[in-house]
């Protein structure tokens, strides 16, 4: 194992010179060469670097000479297993296995990274750095009891508008509202925010998929802008005046398809009613080209 480590260490070596070959060789004469002999001093350079290379080449050539076959195929814990399968089909499965510890590692790498890049972001949508500490204390929006959240939503449950409050995982709810006949939503909760919103056709279900889009464009337009009054709404000091204001303004869409614009006047633009909705001056419509 060891004599594999270090043939692959000279092998890594090797591949860095020649990388080192190639990028002064695109680089060209630079300036801390001068200006006289510019070319003799790169030229110069460039040799050291192909004696470099050229060690290290024979290096690698004498390490892997001194590597010894190995006397049975490396084994992985319990895949040694895999040998005693009779059916040939099944074989194949070692190199898959290997492959799959190969991608297992890769995750691992990449999940690390990942962890410490978002640890340093500081945009966070929950309020889990106390780092303040004069901050008033927090009402955890992820935890509240079914009752409370069931009020809040039936208390801000507004007229021509229906909503059904499911929890097929649990603790968080999904809710389903029918606005007239005009649109239907479903709106998925983590605690009392609200982590996604799907807008569907008054027409369409969500039985099969509760993240797939609606089949209409109009209603994927409207989802888009649930999102962005979503985030706008989002106040995880204050969870339950933001789902009152979401409600609000998601039933200014009652709408939709009757009030004209408000700048051009229009009902349809490019064959799209008005779809986007003010946040602060709800039951005011606009066109996305008009807003
Ligand atoms: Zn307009």
């Amino acid at each position: 194992m060891d004599q594999l480590h270090t043939a692959l260490g000279s092998l890594k070596l090797l591949r860095t010179s020649v990388g080192q070959i190639f990028e002064t060789l695109g680089g060209g004469i630079r300036i801390e060469h001068g200006e006289e002999h510019g070319e003799n001093k790169f030229l110069h350079e460039l040799q050291e670097l192909l004696t470099l290379t050229n060690t290290h080449l024979r290096d690698l050539e004498s390490t892997i000479n001194s590597l010894s076959t190995p006397p049975a195929p490396l084994t992985l814990g319990n895949t040694s297993f895999l040998t005693q399968e009779l059916s040939q089909d099944r074989q194949a499965l070692y190199s898959q296995l290997v492959n799959s510890y190969k991608w297992i590692d890769k995750v691992h790498e990449y999940g690390s990274i990942a962890s410490t890049v978002l640890h340093s972001n500081s945009l966070k949508r929950s309020f889990n750095n106390n780092s303040n500490k004069r901050r008033r204390p927090l009402v955890s929006c992820h935890n509240i009891p079914p009752t409370h959240f069931e009020n809040v939503l039936t208390s801000n449950c507004l007229s021509d508008m229906t909503i059904n409050i499911t929890r097929p995982h649990a603790r968080n709810a999904i809710v389903y509202i029918t606005l007239g006949r005009v649109l239907k939503a479903a709106l998925i909760f983590k605690g009392i925010m609200i982590e996604w919103v799907t807008v569907k056709g008054y027409d369409e279900t969500f039985d099969d998929d509760l993240w797939a889009e609606s089949r209409h464009q109009v209603f994927r337009k409207v989802q888009d802008h649930t999102h962005s009054a979503m985030l706008h709404f989002y106040s995880p000091t204050l969870p339950d005046l933001a789902v009152k204001f979401f409600m609000a303004w998601l039933h200014s869409y009652i709408k939709l398809f009757s009030e004209p614009c408000k700048k051009c006047g229009k009902h349809l633009l490019n064959s799209y009613p008005p779809t986007w909705r003010d946040f602060r001056i709800l039951d005011s419509a606009f066109h996305e080209e008009c807003k």
